[in-house]
């Protein structure tokens, strides 16, 4: 009889369906996150196609009822089956199929998650303590030893609960698991090679991503859409779809959720912030399955449409953005003087995927994870007593990736069956 734990990789919303609810069903899991929290890419995502449901909650994505923020709290804590490693990544594997034993790299714990009681002190004493997120889970501060300065001190003698330990030393942890669950998710490409649009360079060119945390009301501005360059309101929006995706240049693949995205945060500018302009920027727009509404209902928020590229962007005399793009269905250049500049980026496999990949002998799709036969419809296998789920395995959308973490849960406890 099995009775090895079931190792899951990453802690986004599709490594943590899989724990959780393998853990539910009596298996041993232990699940490691490379950061200090979980929760992935979903944490910066604001409202959440598509159910428009904050992404704090995620019941809308069909979690149980009941969940929503004690999600976080009391599922994923208060599991006894459930071990939780955070700032932990995979470093070996050897053994076999159903045995494998795998060595965990352990980053040094500064700040124990148990003890701390986010009082806040340490923030207030040093630019080294940090709050990733209100909802963050495990429920803690962490500390950057790269930003320590003289007020380090004074935090770690003022903690009450005496929870910082600023010596702390990385570790490694041998165990044995019988199943891998890859659950690594995606990055949204940084675009600073594409020179054109001139990300990194002019200050008012942001991502997807960045235009979220700005949308968010507990991110970064307080949910105020204003111009990184001297913090003016934002008047004018301009996104320009498929950047760095379907370019032989970058990737060849559509990335799939980005138009959606792109449809969403357009309606929320265009609905929610007032005397905001809202211009797109596209190739074609591909609303799979539900999501057509998106764009019928951009269209009837007055969202404009333009068909063609982006020729070229450079600072404005006003501090905005210049922007020149060809509308390819009038064939006529026309120019944009606009206060931000948000490019739709590729979603690409993220850093260490390469290493995962290979130390479990999997097959690679553009960076991603394969599936083990790309003729069969059983995407979540990836290999023997190995699976993969979410973004992992491509650009995928937050329903998707739970329904595939349910699959693989669902084969794991077949095969222990
Ligand atoms: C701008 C934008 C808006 C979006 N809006 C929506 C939306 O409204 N609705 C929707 O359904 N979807 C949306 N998405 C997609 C959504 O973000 C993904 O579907 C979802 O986050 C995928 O979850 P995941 O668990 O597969 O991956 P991730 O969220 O990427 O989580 C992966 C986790 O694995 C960890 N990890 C990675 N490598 C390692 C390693 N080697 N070791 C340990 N841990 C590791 C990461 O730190 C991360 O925590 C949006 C995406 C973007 C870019
Ligand atoms: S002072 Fe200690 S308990 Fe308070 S937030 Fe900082 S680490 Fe946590
Ligand atoms: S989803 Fe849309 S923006 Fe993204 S790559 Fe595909 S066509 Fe381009």
């Amino acid at each position: 009889m099995v009775t090895h734990p079931v190792l899951v990789i990453g802690a986004g919303v599709a490594g943590l369906t899989a724990a959780v609810e393998l853990a539910d069903s009596g298996v041993q899991t232990v699940l490691i996150e490379r950061n200090s929290t979980v929760g992935g890419n979903a944490l910066d995502l604001y409202k959440a196609f598509p159910t428009d449901d904050c992404f704090y909650c995620f019941e809308g994505n069909r979690w149980r009822p009941g969940i929503r923020k004690c999600f976080y709290r009391s599922a994923l804590l208060d599991q006894p089956n459930l071990t939780l490693k955070i700032n932990t990544t995979l470093k070996e594997v050897t053994g076999e199929p159903g045995k494998f034993k795998v060595v965990l790299s352990i980053g040094p714990r500064y700040v124990d998650p148990v003890k701390c009681i986010m009082c806040g002190i340490c923030m207030e004493h040093s630019k080294a303590f940090s709050l990733i997120s209100p909802q963050c889970q495990p429920q803690a501060v962490v500390y950057n030893p790269d930003k320590a300065d003289e007020g380090v001190a004074r935090a770690v003698e003022e903690c009450p609960t005496k929870a910082i330990d600023i010596e702390a030393q990385p570790s490694e942890e041998t165990i044995n698991v019988s199943d891998i669950i890859v659950a690594t998710g995606y990055h949204e490409m940084q675009p600073v090679n594409v020179d054109e649009y001139g990300y990194g360079r002019i200050p008012n060119v942001i991502t997807q991503l960045e235009l979220a945390r700005m949308l968010d009301p507990n991110g970064i501005t307080g949910g105020v859409l204003t111009r990184p360059s001297d913090g003016e309101r934002v008047k004018s929006v301009l996104m320009i779809q498929c950047v760095g995706s379907r370019d032989e240049k970058y990737y060849p693949y559509c990335s799939k959720i980005c138009c959606i995205f792109a449809l969403k945060h357009a309606n929320i500018i265009a609905l929610e912030r007032e005397n905001v302009s809202v211009n797109i920027v596209y190739m074609d727009i591909r609303t799979y399955d539900r999501y057509e509404r998106y764009y019928r209902e951009a269209r009837e928020a007055g969202v404009n449409f333009i068909r063609g590229r982006v020729q070229r962007v450079k600072p404005s005399e006003n501090g905005g953005i210049e922007a020149i793009v060809y509308d390819s269905l009038l064939n006529r250049y026309l120019k944009f003087d606009t206060d931000l500049f948000v490019l739709s980026s590729a979603l690409e496999a993220p850093k260490g995927s390469e290493e995962i990949i290979k130390a479990l002998g999997l097959r690679e799709s553009n960076g991603f994870v394969a599936p083990a036969d790309l003729e069969t419809e059983e995407n979540v296998v990836v290999g023997d007593h190995v699976y993969a789920c979410g973004t992992a395995l491509g650009p995928a959308e937050v329903p998707e990736s739970v329904t595939q973490a349910r699959a693989v849960v669902s084969k794991i406890l077949q095969s222990r069956m």
